[in-house]
């Protein structure tokens, strides 16, 4: 999909919050399309949760074109997906990870998220990328002209942008929109070994004035539906594109939201359809049929009849082309 060029002088600053998957990956892609990036990130590195995340789809392409493919590809797990057990610890069955996403087998794979964020990192470290670790946004005043940030180290720095990479519990989400905007959905299960609820956040809009949200700031999909991290590449590569492609960020964020929420939000549809009904079923006859399924599976070897609709899904978008935006 062609874009316009964006006028390019004075390159305008982006403070990006929280270095996960979303905001090394934006931060990577503004940096490349010419614009001043600042990352505050809360903790003192960025984060090294070492879960498997899948990467497929539309977020293959965004790897590669980061250049980060075949570095993954080869650190990928190769014997990944999942496995149940029942009360007692006895494996009751087992799901590859390939018959979870139905793409085609080198268009998806698992790696460990912090085989994912070392990659990013090494990406972004190489560039003109400012870091302020173990700091975090206090006060935010989203003005006409710019942002007025007061970190919690007391510095004060006015950027044109602000973008909320924060993950699932947001703080420049609660702070833009108010800590009751946004619209949490909790799947109704508790996960006591990830000790986080199975939720999901979706709101009609991720940006206010000048300041935007990505990742699972803007639209955690919860781990069940196993995209987040190919949501938050894509999304990342979005954002940062779009923001290239205008002048104005109000602009800019308007075509994203245009360009991603439809996809984002059919993704998370399909996490609380498929993937909590498969991974924590609600109630006793929902663990007796996921059981019963699983060991259907087991005996025939075919898993693939209940991924078609998330490889579909992930597949089936189109990125838009910014190569001419490419600054450096
Ligand atoms: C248990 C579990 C299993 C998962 N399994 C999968 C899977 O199989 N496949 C998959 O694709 N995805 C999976 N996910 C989801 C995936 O990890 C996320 O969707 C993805 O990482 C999105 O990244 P993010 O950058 O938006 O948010 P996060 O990864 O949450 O990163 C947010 C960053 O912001 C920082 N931060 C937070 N608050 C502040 C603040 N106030 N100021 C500054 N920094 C801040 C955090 O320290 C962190 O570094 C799983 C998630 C969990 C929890």
């Amino acid at each position: 999909m062609p874009v316009k060029l964006r006028s390019r002088s004075p390159a305008q600053s982006v403070l990006i919050s929280g270095a996960g998957v979303a905001g090394l990956a934006t931060a990577y892609w503004l940096d490349r399309f010419g614009f001043e990036v600042t990352i505050v990130e809360r903790t003192g590195s960025a984060a090294k949760a070492n879960y498997p995340v899948n990467v497929h789809g539309a977020a293959i392409e965004v790897v590669e074109r980061m250049g980060a493919f075949s570095r993954l590809w080869a650190a990928r797990a190769h014997k990944p997906g999942l496995r149940f057990v029942n009360a007692d610890g006895h494996p009751i069955g087992s799901i590859a990870s390939e018959d979870l996403i139905d793409d085609a087998p080198n268009r998806h794979f698992e790696v460990r998220r912090s085989v994912l964020s070392s990659a990013l990192q090494d990406l972004t470290r190489g560039r003109e990328i400012r870091h302020r670790f173990e700091d975090c946004i206090d006060v935010l005043k989203n003005g006409q002209a710019g942002v007025e940030v007061r970190f919690r180290s007391g510095a004060e720095q006015r950027f044109d942008i602000v973008i909320g990479a924060d993950g699932m519990h947001s703080i420049t989400r609660a702070m833009v929109f108010g800590p009751r905007a946004p619209a949490n959905r909790y799947l109704g299960f508790c996960f006591n070994v990830f000790f986080d609820s199975a939720s999901q956040h979706s709101s009609p809009r991720w940006s206010s004035g000048r300041v935007a949200l990505v990742g699972d700031a803007a639209h955690t999909p919860s781990f069940m539906s196993r995209k987040g991290s190919s949501l938050a590449l894509i999304g990342a590569y979005l954002l940062a594109g779009e923001l290239a492609a205008h002048v104005d960020p109000t602009d800019a964020f308007a075509s994203y939201e245009g360009m991603a929420w439809p996809f984002m939000r059919l993704s998370q549809m399909l996490a609380f359809k498929e993937g909590g009904s498969l991974l924590m079923p609600r109630a006793r006859e929902g663990l007796d049929a996921r059981d019963a399924i699983l060991a259907a599976m087991q005996a025939s070897g075919d898993a693939s009849s209940h991924s078609e609709q998330w490889g579909q899904t992930n597949s089936a978008f189109k990125l838009p082309d910014y190569t001419r935006l490419i600054a450096n």
